[in-house]
């Protein structure tokens, strides 16, 4: 569990904050055409300039957690170059993904989490990344 009198723990809840806007660009991102995806990736890059900030802020400069958000950016930049002809949000649960052919699902419970997760699974590594080099495990 995370200490929220820590002095580092706003950081944390901070950068948490930043990962989880740019899981839900990267959830839409499946969803959407080329075109859409080039807009959203645009609107990801004020939450990787954040996350930067929030890292010199709160730990310095550290090769890790630069490695880190630079992986994830790498990563959710090429989710978005990947040639796509979805045009399933607002959501179109039951279709076929156009990149990989899987069908588009929600997650259990949660109507709202609408999205491809074969494609998603393209950013995990960068937000295993995230995770590790910032701690957001102990939320
Ligand atoms: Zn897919």
């Amino acid at each position: 569990m995370l200490d929220l009198d820590h002095p580092m723990s706003r950081f944390i809840v901070a950068v948490a904050r930043e990962d989880d806007a740019i899981l839900s660009i990267a959830r839409r991102m499946t969803l959407v055409s080329t075109e859409a995806k080039r807009e959203l990736l645009e609107s990801a890059n004020p939450h990787f300039t954040r996350m930067r900030e929030l890292q010199r802020e709160g730990w310095g400069e550290s090769t890790e957690q630069t490695a880190a958000i630079v992986l994830l950016k790498q990563q959710l930049t090429h989710l978005a170059e990947i040639p796509s002809e979805n045009d399933f949000y607002p959501y179109r649960q039951g279709k076929n993904c156009t990149v990989c052919s899987r069908p588009i699902e929600n997650l259990k419970d949660y109507p709202d989490m609408v999205y491809c997760h074969a494609c998603i699974a393209k950013i995990d590594s960068g937000r295993e990344a995230v995770d590790e080099a910032f701690g957001l495990f102990a939320i």
